[in-house]
C-alpha cells in the first residue's frame, strides 16, 4: 500500500502574521518540485487567513493547531470547525500533548474535535503518544492503545483511513531527544496494527501515521525510510525555511 508522506509544520505559539507571510514565501520557493511529499503549514490562528492567501495556488495545505467541537456558541476564546473551514484550513492538529498537558485535553474531548472536524470536510491530525516516565514504566503501549481506540470512538473506516495520526513521544518533543528510527517504527507499527483491529485492513493501510518529536533535518531521512512512518509532525525545526525544507528534501 503506497501511502504519500506527510510533513506538516507546527508552529505553535510562534509568528506574526508579517513572519508568517514571510516563513512560507520561503517554504513556497524551497518546496517547490517536491511533489511525492504533501506539506502542510499549521500557523496561529491569527495567521491562518493570510497565510492560507499566500499558499493559494500551490500544493501547500494548511492547518490549525486546536479546535472545538461545536459549530458556534457562548464558548469564549474558542475557534471552531466551521470557521477554520471558512479560513481555509484543510487539516486540524488534535490532541497535541501541550493540549493534553497544560490545557486538559482528554482523550473524550480529542474525540469529539475529531468528529467535528470531520463534520465539517476537514482532516483531523491526531496526536498520540507516552510520557518518558510512561516509557519508564513500560506502558507505552497501553498508554498509546487508549489513546488511540479513544480519539478514533465512533469513526467510519473510510474517516480513519483518510485521516492522519501522528505518534509523538512526549519526552521528544522540544528536548533535541528524538525516538530511535527503530523505536518509532515499532509504535507506529503497533498503532497500525490498532486500526487494523479497529477499522480493518484496508484502513490500516491507508491512515498516514506521522512521528514528531524534534524531528531535524538530519534525523528525517532515518525515520522516514521506516515502513510504516508516513512523515513528520514537526514543531522547532518548522519555524525556519531552511531547516523545514531539508526535512521535506530528506524524504
Ligand atoms: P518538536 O515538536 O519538533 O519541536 O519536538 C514537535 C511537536 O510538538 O509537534
Amino acid at each position: 500500500m503506497s501511502r504519500r508522506p506527510i510533513i506538516a509544520g507546527n508552529w505553535k505559539m510562534h509568528k506574526t502574521i508579517a513572519e508568517a507571510l514571510a516563513l512560507v514565501q520561503e517554504i513556497k520557493e524551497a518546496a517547490a518540485g517536491c511533489d511525492g511529499v504533501e506539506v502542510a503549514v499549521c500557523p496561529p490562528f491569527t495567521a491562518l487567513a493570510p497565510v492560507v492567501e499566500a499558499l493559494r495556488g500551490t500544493d501547500i495545505a494548511v492547518g490549525a493547531q486546536n479546535v472545538h467541537w461545536e459549530d458556534k456558541g457562548a464558548y469564549t476564546g474558542e475557534i471552531s470547525p466551521v470557521m477554520l473551514r471558512d479560513a481555509g484550513c484543510r487539516y486540524v492538529i488534535i490532541g497535541h500533548s501541550e493540549r493534553r498537558q497544560y490545557f486538559g485535553e482528554t482523550d473524550e474531548n480529542v474525540n469529539r474535535k475529531v468528529k467535528a472536524v470531520f463534520a465539517q470536510g476537514l482532516t483531523p491530525i491526531m496526536c498520540v503518544g507516552e510520557t518518558l516516565a510512561e516509557r519508564e514504566a513500560g506502558v507505552t503501549e497501553k498508554v498509546v492503545r487508549t489513546q488511540t481506540e479513544a480519539g478514533l470512538a465512533a469513526l467510519t473506516g473510510e474517516q480513519v483511513a483518510g485521516m492522519v495520526i501522528a505518534y509523538e513521544p512526549v519526552w521528544a518533543i522540544g528536548t533535541g531527544k528524538t525516538a530511535s528510527d527503530e523505536d518509532a517504527q515499532q509504535v507506529i507499527s503497533f498503532i497500525r496494527g490498532i486500526v487494523a483491529g479497529l477499522y480493518g485492513d484496508s484502513a490500516a493501510g491507508r491512515v498516514r501515521i506521522q512521528y514528531g518529536g524534534s524531528v531535524k533535518p538530519e534525523n528525517a531521512a532515518g525515520l522516514m525510510a521506516k515502513p510504516d512512518i508516513d512523515g513528520a509532525l514537526v514543531g522547532g525545526a518548522s519555524l525556519e525555511a531552511a531547516s523545514f525544507t531539508g526535512i521535506i528534501r530528506a524524504v
